[in-house]
């Protein structure tokens, strides 16, 4: 995070009480604790954190080498000696995470305008984006970027806050318990939020009342505190703990409050509010009409009503709230693009976000940015402008589109190849899309610029059916499987069948970027493809065929060997290449009955390792045949316990490390004590459960379509081939445009399968055609255009697999290639 904050090492030496080693007279402008999204590296100050799995003291020789020369570090060791890098320094503290808080705190002492603390377990981000939609034209507003609000995301948002503004909106969120009060301290909130008691983390917790207590100690320093009276324990405990010291204000549907709602009434997508505050009438229109939005947006005008706000003033900002996208989109571009949307705000904070998601996706492509004005920065425009410029160089964007009044008048500090517009429409009026080609376009820009024009426009004008895969989501399941493992556990990916149906260079970027150990692909071509798109990790090639040895090698791939005869074509192939100490994976057959060495083989198989130096054996590994069945237990048992001495047989025959692997998803949740070295992750990162465990995983997969048509069919009519579909009354029907060729398994044909519209589910009526299909609206009421769910969060894909008495794996991997992919994250 960059901000317009001026200090020097030495100071921040002293602020953190640690030892400065180097150079003291540093000008430190950005904090950075990620090696990979730093902008101008030269300024910034970067944090080595320590994780269970990761250590970002291992990564200071390859940020010198960037440039960056300010380092907090817990580590003596990781300290660059002076006589050869004498222009860096290095702040050495006990605790890097603790010293990045405390510089946040000493920073947001520095300031005294009202900083307002947000917390709950669900709409934190929705109430701070909205407040700063709300509060913007009244007030200069820092506020966190998307949903910082971790132990790290916090000091990260603290940091800028600045001169210019003169109001903070920072959110705070905790996983377990003790975590708030670090975050109290570092915000310090002059008034406290409460937005909504759910059942986030829930498991962390002895009970939502603990929960509770835990994030009520943000509001410690508030002098008011807002909140819903209606949910009873959250008033009970701030009641019990701040009642008689604090202005607690509260709003309800129920019951008398500061601001009682009277009437509610949703039509047209619009929804009419009519409250009563201090005896006065007060209406609002919002353009929601769910329920959580309702909620979020009456705190917000809760909030304004406090601040005394005119009236007209609330109304006409309530009725233009925009929604808040959190997530950015991938999607296929015109003339082999890749499209980046990131079109709801423009900061600088958030430009440095898109950008390195832009990064994160290893091609050769041209990196175009369409940016739009960037509003309250507190910069003037020149300074503002030509940090954005720096920033461009820094991330090695090649061209940009600058688009509004503020970017074009300094257009001459740009020195790259440009062009600038004063809107949208004049760009779109000029707007030749020959001109795009081979790119990866970054669309940002304010709300009110309206880029999802530009996006509709350059998009690839394709098939309506979607699968959207949420890429926080797997991050999020990686994560848990982590959980599960000791922090020296390698993971292996799969990321065969086009990474289980959801894609293979978006997938393999993101496990690149999250630093997953090795890749596991089936064939060599889908290697090739991981390989030429910047895929530098590993990669396993578990069914080598004899003619795509020579492609393995080039593209430093690593074959699974699983009989004598793969072996010894391979190393003619490596004896041709003239390659020697070569990576292989040595597959065993335990128990499965696929692939893989048999125990009578495994003698012929030391002998003729040993008696070559062509490769070395990188891992040994098995698979297990029913690892998610409690019923086959004994034998899973009986499978890991040939595994183990058999691998004794091979390793004791080899003077050098060989990691060991058993566990697919199922059996790293169910048998943890055979992780070994390595494991192997394959359905679970995708989110599904293959045992109890659903509900530890979040769905990560969304197969989408729209309504093409909705017509009314009378009983004496039939619906579709062979007249299958039939009725007993009038019914309304509706077209959609998915069929057996997207994968949508004619099997569901009537009435077999249902799809979610308007959060109802309607039946298939008659068969499946090849692109199409006919649905039962009886009990929804839709419209043309309307959003079709053929699995997704809410109505998950393991149901169309009971369906089909058929795993999911299946369901997923048979989506056809032709349904585009679109990613998102938050
Ligand atoms: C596909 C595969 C896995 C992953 O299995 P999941 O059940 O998807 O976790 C692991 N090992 C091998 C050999 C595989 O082929």
């Amino acid at each position: 995070m960059r901000s317009a904050n001026n200090y020097t090492i030495k100071f921040i030496s002293q602020i953190l009480t640690g030892s400065l080693i180097g150079n003291p007279n540093l000008k430190i402008h950005s904090l950075s604790i990620d090696s990979r999204s730093l902008i101008i590296p030269n300024e910034a100050l970067f944090f080595a954190l320590q994780g269970e799995r990761h250590d970002g003291h291992s990564h200071i020789i390859e940020l010198y080498e960037k440039g960056v020369r300010a380092y907090v570090v817990s580590n003596k060791d990781s300290i660059l000696p002076d006589e050869e890098f004498g222009d860096a320094a290095f702040i050495l503290v006990d605790n890097t995470l603790t010293a990045l808080q405390s510089l946040a705190q000493y920073h947001r002492n520095r300031f005294s305008y009202p900083v307002l603390g947000i917390t709950g377990s669900n709409g934190k981000t929705i109430v701070k984006e909205w407040l700063y939609q709300l509060l913007c034209e009244n007030y200069s507003v820092v506020r966190s970027p998307k949903s910082y609000n971790s132990q790290i995301g916090v000091p990260l948002s603290i940091w800028n806050m600045a001169e210019e503004s003169n109001m903070a909106i920072i959110e705070a969120g905790i996983s377990k318990p003790n975590e708030m009060q670090h975050l109290a301290k570092i915000i310090q909130p002059s008034i406290g939020l409460f937005t909504h008691l759910g059942d986030a983390h829930r498991e962390n917790f002895a009970s939502d009342k603990q929960k509770l207590e835990e994030k009520i100690k943000l509001f410690d320093s508030c002098n008011w505190i807002a909140y819903c009276v209606d949910e009873e324990l959250v008033h009970q405990e701030l009641y019990k703990k701040f009642g008689t010291e604090k202005r607690l204000v509260c709003w309800s549907r129920k019951e008398n409050a500061n601001l009682r709602i009277l009437t509610e009434i949703s039509e047209n997508k619009r929804t009419k509010l009519k409250g009563i505050y201090y005896e006065c009438i007060k209406e609002i229109e919002i353009p929601f009409t769910d329920k959580a939005s309702i909620d979020n947006a009456i705190l917000c005008w809760l909030f304004l009503l406090l601040l005394e706000v005119d009236d007209s003033e609330i109304k006409r900002r309530f009725s233009n709230l925009e929604p808040v996208a959190m997530r950015m989109e991938i999607k296929e571009g015109i003339g082999e693009s890749t499209i980046i949307n990131d079109y709801y705000n423009s900061d600088l904070g958030s430009l440095e976000i898109a950008l390195n998601l832009m990064n994160q996706q290893k091609t050769d492509k041209k990196k175009t940015l369409i940016l739009s004005d960037i509003y309250q920065t507190g910069y003037s425009p020149k300074k503002l402008y030509r940090e954005v410029s720096k920033i461009l160089k820094q991330k090695k964007v090649d061209r940009i589109i600058g688009i509004g009044e503020g970017i074009a008048s300094q257009s001459e500090l740009f020195s790259l190849e440009k062009s600038f517009y004063r809107t949208t429409d004049i760009f779109l009026s000029d707007l030749n899309r020959n001109e795009f080609k081979n790119e990866i376009i970054l669309i940002k820009g304010s709300r009110s610029f309206h880029f999802e024009r530009i996006s509709n426009a350059l998009q690839y004008k394709a098939h309506r059916t979607v699968l959207e895969v949420n890429l926080n989501a797997m991050v999020y399941n990686l994560n848990y499987f982590r959980s599960l493992l000791k922090p020296s556990t390698k993971i292996v990916v799969m990321v065969k069948a086009f990474s289980y149906g959801s894609g293979s260079t978006e997938i393999a970027n993101l496990l690149q970027y999250h630093r997953v150990d090795y890749l596991a692909v089936a064939i060599a071509d889908e290697g090739v493809e991981l390989r030429n798109a910047g895929i530098t990790i590993p990669i396993i090639v578990m069914n080598p065929e004899i003619h795509s040895f020579e492609t393995i090698i080039e593209y430093q791939l690593e074959p699974e060997i699983y009989n004598i005869s793969i072996l010894q074509e391979f190393e003619k192939s490596l004896k041709r290449s003239g390659v020697k100490n070569y990576p292989i994976h040595i597959k065993l057959d335990t128990g499965m009955h696929r692939l893989g060495f048999m125990q009578h083989d495994l003698n012929d198989l030391i002998l003729q390792l040993r008696k070559n130096d062509n490769f070395y054996i990188r891992s040994i590994f098995s698979h297990l045949a029913g690892a998610d069945e409690e019923q086959h237990d004994i034998y899973t048992e009986k499978q890991i316990k040939s595994f183990i001495s058999w691998c004794d047989i091979i390793r004791s025959n080899f003077n050098y490390p060989i990691d060991r692997h058993i566990l697919n998803s199922a059996g790293i949740e169910r048998f943890p004590d055979a992780q070994f070295e390595m494991v192997r992750l394959g359905i679970g990162l995708y989110g599904i459960g293959t045992f109890r465990h659903q509900e530890n995983l979040m769905n990560v997969s969304s197969l989408k379509t729209s309504i093409s048509q909705i017509k009314t069919i009378s009983s004496s009519e039939t619906i579709g081939y062979s007249r299958k579909g039939t009725l007993e009354k009038e019914t309304a029907i509706g077209i959609i445009p998915i069929g057996y060729a997207d994968g949508f398994n004619r099997r569901l044909s009537n009435g077999v399968g249902k799809v979610m519209i308007n959060g109802k589910l309607c039946p298939i009526i008659g068969n499946i055609c090849m692109d199409m299909s006919m649905v039962d609206l009886s009990d929804v009421s839709a419209n043309e255009g309307d959003e079709v769910i053929i699995f997704g969060d809410d109505y998950p894909v393991t149901i169309i697999s009971k369906q089909l008495d058929t795993i999911s794996y299946e369901v997923l991997t048979t989506i056809s290639r032709r349904v585009k992919r679109i990613y998102y994250q938050e």
